[in-house]
């Protein structure tokens, strides 16, 4: 079976974690002495090489479900099973799971549904659901923009429930969309500002929800001074990095690793940004070693057929 923009994209956003994962917290101005280049073995969370996070197991739950049709309650379940039993964890061990996300997943075993189980407080910001958003590109990909923007919401509120996180995530969906669509990277920065924009300005969504999107929608981020880009686990910082990443880049490799030098949170950074480039660059652009190191490599590949077959993109 041939590949589809579903290989590159969860490649993408797999390797991307896993890059980030030794280095995961580590200041930007340590890493600049020694950079990350390549897939390396423990550091942090001492895990071998190539072994991906919490970011991309719940990408793969996501993705899972997805090949059945849209079903809130059985992406919840699979998180549970994620969290309570290590299902696509990379090797067992289930690590660097954030609080918001291991509370809304317990409340989830404990039978709340997936559409209470979230944080809806005003200041839950951290970037947990953008971290695990991207396979739904493919589900809303031939929707109106009303529904693409209340099917992301379902899906982030499982765990995130504030404008600022859910937003984020519906701009990344909303830029992959052009990408996928063939747009050039500069050209669907532009549309999806305006489409972004557009639709908020129309919305019952306050003022204050789309300022949440203000440097993305009103301004050019790659003009921006990197030292200007924080790389913190606020998803509204996340996806301004993401955005700058991809952006200063021209390949899959230098816009994740770009991502991961960048410090802090390092596997999420660069797992979204891993996602953009491996959704635009192909999964052919990735390097073959990388593809070949992640861990499960083979069964991330058969789900990627899956998702395609379901998806109607084969
Ligand atoms: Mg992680």
């Amino acid at each position: 079976m041939k590949v589809t923009p579903v290989h590159g994209a969860l490649f993408g956003v797999a390797i991307g974690d896993a890059l980030g994962v030794p280095v995961e917290m580590i200041k930007r101005d340590v890493l600049a002495q020694d950079p990350v280049r390549d897939l390396v073995g423990y550091k942090q969370h001492n895990q071998p090489a190539g072994t991906f996070s919490d970011d991309s197991s719940l990408t793969f739950c996501l993705a899972e479900s997805l090949c059945n049709g849209y079903d809130l309650h059985d992406v919840g379940e699979r998180f549970v099973k994620y969290f309570f039993e290590a299902y696509w964890t990379a090797g067992g061990v289930v690590f660097g799971v954030g609080k918001t996300t291991e509370i809304a997943i317990t409340k989830l075993r404990d039978g709340v549904s997936p559409a209470d189980s979230g944080n809806y407080d005003e200041g839950c910001s951290g970037n947990g659901s953008l971290m695990r958003i991207l396979p739904l590109l493919f589900y809303v990909m031939d929707f109106e923009i009303e529904k693409r923007y209340e099917i992301t919401r379902e899906v982030a509120c499982i765990t995130h429930g504030s404008m600022q996180t859910i937003l984020p995530c519906f701009y990344y969906l909303e830029f992959a969309l052009e990408l996928l669509q063939g747009s050039q990277k500069q050209m669907a920065y532009d549309n999806t500002a305006k489409t972004v924009a557009d639709f908020l300005a129309g919305s019952s969504l306050g003022e204050q929800a789309r300022n949440v999107l203000t440097p993305l929608l009103f301004e050019d981020i790659t003009k921006r001074s990197s030292a200007s880009i924080l790389t913190t686990h606020q998803a509204v910082l996340t996806i301004q990095a993401a955005m700058y990443c991809f952006m200063q880049t021209d390949n899959y490799s230098d816009a994740v690793l770009m991502a991961v030098n960048m410090g802090d949170d390092t596997d999420t950074t660069a797992a979204v940004t891993g996602g953009l480039a491996g959704l635009y660059y192909g999964f052919e652009s990735i390097p073959e070693k990388w593809r070949k190191e992640i861990k499960r490599s083979n069964e991330i590949h058969d789900l990627c057929d899956r998702l395609s077959k379901a998806m109607g993109l084969t």
